[in-house]
């Protein structure tokens, strides 16, 4: 299974799955680096897959699909470029000889869903939108705290091989919030370095590890001592999980 990263406007990743001579892609702000990834490796687009309605992942799926015929699918509760083929949570389907599983994830816009391939060959791989990133996760836009956290913790119990393919590089500066929650992590301490060392190579720090993840995210960490802690150091009420996620990203909202 091949799966490309399409940098696009100033830090999207347009995903581009292929196999054979047919290809998908995730999330098509823009047209144009997808058109190009498809006529430099002769491939067939056969669907588009859509996680959330924000312009920056739907702005190139009207012209993706008028040029190639692709079959569009797209969250059933948001207002994507008709026409497409409605999603939500328990749908499946079959695209590139895989099952694509689909999971509704609710918090950064109201609809919001995933995508999950549980069987495909080199392990499990999720399209996760604007959801969860590496080291931290989307803003709450449409969404509560609460729904936003229940979409994390659902994406979080997905097998530890899963590689997260995010639709934004914001691994590093995610990595330096994260590193403010929680200093004393060593796993966030060495994955921190690896990253900056990608980054300086001008590579992608996707797909992420969803076991990594576990381990350096703070906003899949909410139960985690040292992230309760820091949480409860700059909002003493947070009791619950809901409220030390809620915490947290008001944090990061605000941290430079
Ligand atoms: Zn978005
Ligand atoms: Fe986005």
């Amino acid at each position: 299974m091949n799966l490309i990263p399409l940098p696009a406007f100033s830090d999207n990743y347009l995903w581009l799955w292929h196999e054979g001579q047919s290809a998908v892609v995730v999330d098509p702000g823009d047209a144009g680096p997808v058109r190009e990834a498809l006529l430099q490796r002769q491939l067939k687009l056969v669907a588009i897959l859509v996680t959330h309605h924000h312009a920056d992942h739907v702005g190139g799926v009207a012209e993706l699909r008028e040029a190639t015929g692709a079959q569009v699918y797209g969250p059933a509760a948001e207002a994507i470029p008709e026409p497409f083929q409605p999603c939500q949570q328990g749908d499946t389907f079959e695209l590139l000889g895989q099952t694509v599983q689909v999971l509704d994830i609710p918090g950064h816009t109201a609809g919001h869903v995933a995508y999950h391939l549980p069987n495909a060959p080199d392990g499990p791989v999720l399209f996760c939108g604007d959801t969860l990133f590496s080291g931290g996760c989307g803003r709450v836009f449409e969404g509560t705290p609460a729904q936003m956290l229940a979409s994390l913790d659902a994406l979080a119990s997905l097998p530890g091989d899963t590689r997260v393919c995010c639709a934004h590089e914001y691994t590093l500066s995610n990595l330096k919030f994260a590193q403010a929650v929680e200093p004393d992590n060593t796993d966030l301490a060495d994955y921190t370095a690896h990253c900056v060392n990608l980054r300086a190579r001008n590579e992608p720090t996707l797909p992420a590890r969803l076991a990594r993840e576990l381990a350096i995210n703070p906003f899949l960490r909410v139960r985690a001592p040292a992230v309760m802690a820091a949480a409860r150091r700059r909002e003493p009420q947070a009791h619950d999980a809901v409220a030390v996620f809620a915490t947290l990203r008001q944090w990061k909202n605000d941290f430079r």
